[in-house]
């Protein structure tokens, strides 16, 4: 995040300081042997019991890192007229999903929301309806109160909709786990700052040919964690690699493929668009997963 993928420093040390995930990587380590940086960032980011998404508030001045929508209101007033004008080409549809993936704070909905009730003119007797994914319930429960102060339910487990209400604009609102629970139809989709946080696989070219970067428990000190190059390939070695990789290390999303490739989907069979906001490099940096010590 703001420019690094996945973690920053202070994250990371806040993980390491989460003695729970810590004893629980350990077990699974001891039990089925040395997990993927994948698994590990999995774990370590949206265990639903003590996950760094799933537990804390780390957005803002105060927090860990800070993002584009919470520095500026005018950065979700442009994309909230870039989203009328994706309705507006794609011939007005009478349904408008706007839907958000990794919404942090609100910050970004809150100020697209805004724009729709000016532009209430243009949008006319359009049937919007706003849907959130977001793993973390402490962050949906600020969404909630940024976009309805508070004035939200909760659904049975049951339900694929976890979290409902209505927007203080009077919209509709949704929460969802996966975006394979978000209703088909015309939808516009924004990921700011979240395909970042998805887990990767991380690769190194040795002599024997590509090989899987693992976590596994540090001989020396088994109460820490320590990377190691996997002897054989794994199936993520042998599948995730592109042929005509010149690179020495490779970081690979494969979830993050798969997201986007749902929306893409959806975006062909239902009409919509879609903007995912990310910093970083144009793919020429090889090392950017940052773990201060494991
Ligand atoms: N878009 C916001 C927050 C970015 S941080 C902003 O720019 O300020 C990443 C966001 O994605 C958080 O809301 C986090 O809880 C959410 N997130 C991380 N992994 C997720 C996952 N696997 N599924 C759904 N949401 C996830």
């Amino acid at each position: 995040m703001c420019g690094n993928r996945s973690c920053s420093n202070s994250s990371i040390r806040r993980l390491e300081s989460n003695t729970s995930i810590l004893k629980h990587l350990i077990s699974k380590i001891i039990a089925t042997g040395p997990i993927s940086v994948a698994e590990y960032m999995r774990e370590s980011l949206t265990n639903p019991v003590s996950g760094y998404y799933v537990k804390n508030d780390m957005l803002g001045a105060g927090g860990d890192f800070i993002t584009s929508p919470e520095l500026s209101q005018i950065f979700g007033e442009l994309l909230g007229v870039w989203c009328v004008s994706e309705w507006m080409a794609a011939g007005k549809s009478s349904v408008f999903q706007l839907v958000e993936l990794g919404p942090g704070r609100g910050s970004l909905a809150s100020d697209i929301l805004r724009v729709f009730s000016q532009l209430k003119a243009v949008l006319g007797e359009t049937d919007i309806s706003v849907h959130l994914v977001e793993v973390s319930p402490k962050l949906s429960q600020l969404q909630a109160k940024c976009l309805t102060g508070d004035q939200t339910w909760t659904c049975n487990d049951d339900q694929l909709v976890y979290r409902s209400g209505t927007t203080f604009t009077g919209l509709p609102i949704n929460w969802y786990h996966r975006i394979e629970d978000v209703p088909r139809g015309f939808s516009v989709f924004l990921a700011h700052e979240f395909f970042d946080a998805l887990p990767i696989h991380k690769f190194q070219r040795t002599e024997n040919g590509w090989r899987e970067v693992m976590v596994d428990i540090d001989p020396e000190s088994p109460e820490k964690l320590r990377f190691v190059v996997s002897h054989r390939p794994t199936l993520a070695s042998s599948m995730l690699i592109q042929k005509d990789e010149n690179r020495q290390h490779v970081e690979v999303c494969p979830e993050g493929a798969v997201i986007v490739q749902k929306l893409a989907n959806r975006i062909a069979d239902d009409g919509g668009a879609a903007l995912i906001v990310d910093y970083g490099h144009d793919g020429t940096k090889t090392d950017t997963f940052r773990v201060s010590a494991m």
